[in-house]
């Protein structure tokens, strides 16, 4: 019997093998959303970093050449500062991201990271030095402690420990029956949109990269959920060059500078309350967004108590 038994336990290995492969293969082209002509040029030296100090010169875009998307954008995030990029859905806020890691050139201007142009260097020092936290993350079917230390493999039991802790999502692991070894994924564990960001942050913790890109949900938050996630990302983004495309109030009221992108172009910039002053389109945003957020708290409080 073992001799049949053998071989279908091995058969049964790679399965499992082949199939966490692929979940990862199917992850990393969600991810990979890229040109396949971005590729290294000849003599491409590795990303140096030490600010780092992020900029955009004068860039424009386009996905299909009748269609251009950004127009002329220029910023700068100074070492350690945050910029949050806001506006309109389709304006051009997460065709940034893509660009900052290089998923697609831009068509004119440049972005450089400390002075190197970004077509300059190699693709895998340039993704090292990024950590992403996208709006949608994918859990692999594995255990919640493999999904952080997926941020850096090899890490020790307690590196992942400390991370969730910073990432606020500690404590909800330990109270689970069993802890980090508690599978998650379609067959396991279910976690909300707003768990699953904070296994995300916890992620890059680990990972610590020394820019940071931020894609947050839009979906609507209780005001615990939000107070915790805002922690994890005070927390991550403590240091790092970050540039956030940011949804919610306390995240752009944070945040060193903020843009307001519409069109492809830069229509405002400045802090919360230079940007309020001016009384436009920021100011329309910001009002529209509050009375929201209080509509759906006082809605909540009313449920709670009828
Ligand atoms: P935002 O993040 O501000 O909502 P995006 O940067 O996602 O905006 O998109 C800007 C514009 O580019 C949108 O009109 C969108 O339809 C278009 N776009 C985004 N990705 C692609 C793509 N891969 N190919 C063609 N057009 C795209």
């Amino acid at each position: 019997l073992m001799q049949i038994y053998r071989p279908l336990n091995f058969i049964g290995f790679v399965y499992r093998e082949l199939r966490q492969g692929l979940t990862d293969i199917e992850e990393m082209f969600k991810l990979l959303d890229q040109d396949p002509e971005i590729t290294d040029k000849p003599g491409a030296t590795p990303l140096a970093v030490s600010g780092p100090v992020i900029r955009f010169e004068d860039v424009t875009f386009h996905y299909d050449p009748d269609r251009p998307i950004l127009k002329g954008v220029s910023f700068e995030v100074p070492a350690g500062k945050t910029v949050a990029i806001v506006g309109p859905t389709g304006a051009g806020k997460s065709t940034i991201s893509r660009l900052l890691f290089r998923f697609y050139d831009v068509t004119g201007g440049r972005i450089t990271i400390d002075g190197q142009d970004l077509r300059d260097v190699t693709q895998e020092s340039l993704r090292s030095a990024i950590g992403m936290v996208p709006q949608d993350t994918v859990l692999f079917n594995d255990t919640i402690g493999y999904n952080i230390e997926y941020g850096r493999p090899g890490a020790s039991e307690d590196e992942i420990r400390e991370a969730a802790r910073m990432a606020q999502v500690g404590g909800f692991i330990e109270a689970l029956p069993r802890g980090y070894d508690t599978p998650v994924g379609e067959r396991g564990l279910k976690l909300s949109g707003g768990e699953k960001q904070r296994v995300a942050i916890a992620r890059t913790i680990l990972k610590s990269p020394s820019i940071l890109i931020l894609d947050e949900a839009t979906s609507a938050l209780d005001t615990k959920t939000e107070r915790d996630i805002q922690q994890a990302l005070d927390e991550v983004s403590r240091n790092r060059t970050t540039v956030v495309i940011a949804h919610r109030l306390s995240t752009v009221v944070n945040a060193d500078e903020i843009l307001v992108l519409r069109d492809g172009q830069v229509a405002e910039r400045g802090n919360h309350f230079q940007l309020l002053a001016a009384d436009g389109l920021y100011a329309q945003m910001w009002n529209r967004q509050r009375e929201a957020s209080e509509a759906a708290e006082l809605l909540a409080r009313t449920q709670e108590d009828p």
